[in-house]
């Protein structure tokens, strides 16, 4: 059985990028329909960061990966909200020499960094975005305390979190699009079909006129094919999805040639105290040597600790029962290499692969080196970093082994930022998209989301996708308004 919709524009994706455009654009009066491969899961029903949350809201439960010397793990929210319900909530506004760069670089018309930043402050406001106003965890506590025993630069950064007065770091409500842009979006009209994957979108010349999907409800069990018709059609699948779907579609220019990403490695370390706050990750990053390195809190619910673990059993292995004691961290890079997003013939993933040029292998092992210092320094007893046959870390000499010892191919390279594979500009033999997200060759087929950054802006990226979204959502409207 078939069924069909339709719709003025149909928005795929309900994440950071397409729960925005879907607000933006149903709020000025058009007849919106979001579809959602994932299902909607109310915030608190499951446990954040828990390997349940990975099971129910990430894609393939969390375990995909960039083909490549090494291979680079990568996660990518698959829910209603995309990655804004399972992620850190960190904020960062885009830094406005990043943005400086992009406008020139790219070629991107009317991107002006005041108008980026004044969408950005709307954005803090919408989301709450906010620091903690009581006591953080034993886990951010470390990170500032290493720090500010080296002298070096950190700071508090702020979520998207409601808070009553005094509350302390884990009593936060996450402020992700199924609680803002979503409910926002519906309550002007427009309509979302969760647990609807989109296959294809169906072309004639330059226009796009249908979608194929399928709708994956239980009650279905994949079975039904849905068709949807539409004026046009808005990309926002995320930089691993878009450009995959636009390639099923038979767009090729500059699509899927340019991921960039931050690439991470870790190292879990052993305190005397209990340390591990299981459904929370620290606020505090470490900048002292950004933006190339930064350092962070990662996930360190018992499994992961498990899993960080893994990469020298033998000797890591006994710690795993000490779990309460230990925390994650990371070194987040930016890196000079690129990957790619291929759709295979018959096969339902894309094939991503990830080159790290020499600079990026030497910044990891610099900044696994440095992270290992701040966990001395903040009193850590032992420190496990996450590549193959790596020494446990007591002091600096074991330290100094550590970083000889290093070598990239053997490490757990990992990342959650994925971008840029549909990049936006005027300049045609960079972008595939023109300055407002429309796909080169087409009328009617856009992208809205983190495919569209032209490079990984250094800092985390949620803010930046959001207010390009906006941005150019606001320039879909005012030019359909004629
Ligand atoms: C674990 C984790 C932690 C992170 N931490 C932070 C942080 O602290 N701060 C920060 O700024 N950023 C963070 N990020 C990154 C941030 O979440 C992303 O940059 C942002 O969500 C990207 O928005 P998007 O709209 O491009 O894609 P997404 O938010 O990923 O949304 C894409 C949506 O499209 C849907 N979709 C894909 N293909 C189809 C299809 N064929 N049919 C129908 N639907 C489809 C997906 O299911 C998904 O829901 C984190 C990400 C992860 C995964």
């Amino acid at each position: 059985m078939t069924v069909h919709h339709d719709c003025d524009v149909l928005i795929v994706g309900s994440g950071a990028g397409g729960a925005t455009t879907a607000a933006v654009l149903a709020e000025a009066g058009h007849h919106v329909l979001i579809v959602e491969e994932g299902p909607w899961v109310e915030q608190g029903s499951v446990v954040p960061f828990s390997l349940d949350q990975m099971d129910q809201q990430y894609r393939s439960g969390g375990v995909t990966v960039a083909l490549g010397m090494p291979s680079i793990a990568y996660t990518e929210g698959r829910c209603a909200g995309g990655g804004t319900e399972v992620n850190s909530g960190l904020y960062w506004r885009p830094p406005e020499a990043t943005l400086d760069s992009w406008r020139i670089k790219y070629r991107i018309k009317d991107f002006s960094t005041d108008d980026v930043l004044s969408i950005c402050e709307e954005v803090e406001s919408t989301l709450s975005v906010q620091k903690v106003p009581g006591e953080h965890t034993p886990a951010s506590d470390i990170l500032r305390r290493g720090a500010d025993r080296l002298g070096w630069k950190n700071d508090e950064i702020p979520r998207w979190m409601t808070y009553r007065d005094g509350a302390g770091a884990t009593e936060g409500h996450r402020q992700s699009m199924t609680r803002t842009y979503l409910p926002r979006a519906l309550a002007a009209g427009a309509r979302i079909l969760c647990e609807h994957r989109l296959n294809k979108i169906v072309r004639s010349g330059r226009r796009a006129v249908s979608a194929e999907l399928t709708d994956m409800t239980a009650a279905t069990d994949g079975q039904n094919a849905v068709t949807i018709s539409f004026r046009d059609v808005i990309v926002c699948g995320g930089a691993i999805q878009t450009p995959a779907i636009l390639q099923r579609t038979g767009l090729r220019h500059r699509v899927g040639r340019t991921l960039a990403v931050h690439p991470t490695v870790k190292l879990a370390a052993r305190f005397d105290d209990v340390v591990n706050t299981p459904d929370d990750v620290s606020v505090f990053q470490v900048k002292e040597f950004a933006p190339n390195i930064s350092f962070g809190g990662s996930a360190s619910h018992p499994g992961l600790v498990a899993l960080a673990l893994t990469d020298n059993w033998r000797d890591f292995g006994s710690a795993v029962t000490s779990w309460p004691e230990l925390a994650i961290y990371y070194a987040a890079i930016t890196s000079e290499g690129r990957g790619l997003v291929q759709v295979v013939p018959g096969v339902r993933d894309p094939l991503v692969t990830y080159r790290l040029t020499k600079r990026d292998r030497d910044l990891l092992g610099q900044g696994l080196g440095r992270l290992a210092m701040v966990m001395l320094e903040a009193g850590a007893k032992e420190v496990y970093p996450s590549f193959k046959g790596a020494p446990v870390v007591r002091d600096r000499a074991d330290l100094a082994a550590m970083t000889t010892m290093f070598a990239v191919a053997r490490a757990s390279v990992m990342t959650v930022h994925l971008c840029s594979t549909a990049p936006m500009g005027d300049d045609d033999k960079r972008c595939a998209t023109d300055s407002h997200g429309l796909v080169r060759g087409t009328d009617n087929v856009f992208v809205n989301d983190a495919a569209l950054l032209p490079e990984a802006p250094g800092v985390n990226p949620q803010a930046s996708v959001m207010a390009i979204a906006i941005r150019n959502a606001r320039r879909y409207c005012a030019d359909r308004a004629g």
